[in-house]
């Protein structure tokens, strides 16, 4: 059969590293990205980009935890080569502070991460409200940086890229053999989703370059999170409010409850707000689904619902659904040597 034509349909970082998986794992496929937005205004370029999962209650926890894995072990080698910087992609220590013990101390990732470790007292003395803590060495991606890397990349292997909305999956049928769907929140109307939903978060992209260390209060709302260039500070999370407007009560009380876990952000200059939608659901929606319409059929893989961790596992579920598309490939080929006989 001649190569088979993938659409993926999104180009947030799920869409932009799940097109980069499959060129990888599949140079015979022809792939092409279709979004209705590129970065600077998807949702992925809002986030902070820390590498600290998410559960996701409906996922058995050592699937996330290679998910975690893979996506580490792959921007790690980044963060120690010469694309680092125009990726975006570096380490970064700091601290998770608790104002109570949690119960699980070791949280499923603590071996994943570098040196992770309870907090000492003297460390701990920076926080005269938290009574325990852990500290570690983390990932963080840049986000907009990030996101032009691996379209620069896409483009270097011949990828090509439209802005175009899709309303229906099935109006790809004629030019496409596989569709991958990676349209994060925009699946709750593309596939009628109803376990997808929102959960709003609002934060501050601001200049403080003395910030050099991530905190993070226990609970994950509160975060001071420093990048290259800009320190995101957070946060919030709101379940199934769709407004992207920003509010300017909830930017003050960002604003004050990050300067009490990190005074000298008082002094933090040319404050950007910005909001975006986590797709949440229980689980990422990981799997293949075949359309069929008077019998002509249309194979399609999904791929979102990465709620509030979808950098934290990009890697790891575009890997799956790079193996989801070749068993959809295999099976095209099985097909396609049946007609033939
Ligand atoms: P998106 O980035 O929303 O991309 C979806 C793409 O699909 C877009 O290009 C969109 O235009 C396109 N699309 C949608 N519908 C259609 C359609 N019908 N036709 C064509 N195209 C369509 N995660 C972490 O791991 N670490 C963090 O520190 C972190 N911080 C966060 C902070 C905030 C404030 C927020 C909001 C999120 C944060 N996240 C974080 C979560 C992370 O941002 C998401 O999990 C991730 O961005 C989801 O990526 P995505 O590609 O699925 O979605």
């Amino acid at each position: 059969m001649a190569a088979p034509k993938v659409a993926v349909v999104g180009a947030g970082v799920i869409g932009l590293s799940t097109a980069l998986c499959i060129v990888e794992t599949c140079p015979s496929c022809s792939v092409t990205v279709l979004s209705e937005q590129f970065s600077p205004n998807t949702t992925s370029d809002v986030a902070a980009g820390m590498l600290i999962p998410h559960t996701y209650p409906g996922t058995p926890i050592h699937v996330q935890k290679q998910w975690f894995k893979e996506t580490f072990t792959y921007l790690f080698a980044i963060s120690n080569s010469a694309e680092a910087s125009e990726a975006g992609i570096h380490l970064v220590s700091g601290w998770q502070v608790f104002k109570n013990t949690p119960k699980e101390e070791l949280p499923f990732w603590s071996d994943v991460v570098l040196g992770f470790r309870p907090m000492s007292e003297a460390e701990l003395q920076k926080f005269p409200q938290h009574q325990f803590g852990q500290a570690f060495t983390t990932l963080k991606c840049d986000c907009p940086p990030y996101l032009l890397w691996l379209e620069k990349r896409l483009k270097a292997t011949g990828v090509q890229m439209y802005t175009r909305k899709v309303t229906d999956l099935w109006e790809l049928h004629s030019e496409y053999n596989i569709v991958v769907n990676c349209t994060g929140i925009g699946a709750h109307q593309l596939v009628g989703d109803k376990k997808l939903f929102p959960v709003r978060g609002q934060v501050l992209k601001v200049h403080a370059p003395w910030v050099k260390n991530f905190i993070r209060d226990g609970d994950g709302i509160t975060y001071i999170y420093p990048g290259i260039h800009r320190v995101t500070i957070g946060g919030t999370r709101e379940k199934e409010n769709w407004n992207l407007s920003p509010d300017p009560g909830t930017t003050k009380d960002i604003f004050d409850r990050c300067c009490s876990l990190e005074p000298s952000l008082q002094g933090a200059q040319d404050i950007k707000v910005k909001v975006g939608l986590r797709p949440s659901r229980q689980c990422v929606r990981l799997q293949r689904e075949v359309l069929s319409q008077g019998g002509v059929k249309l194979l399609v893989v999904h791929n979102y619902g990465h709620g509030s961790g979808g950098f934290s596992v990009h890697r790891g579920t575009a890997k799956e659904a790079a193996r989801l598309v070749r068993e959809c490939i295999a099976a095209l080929q099985g097909a396609s040597s049946r007609a033939k006989l």
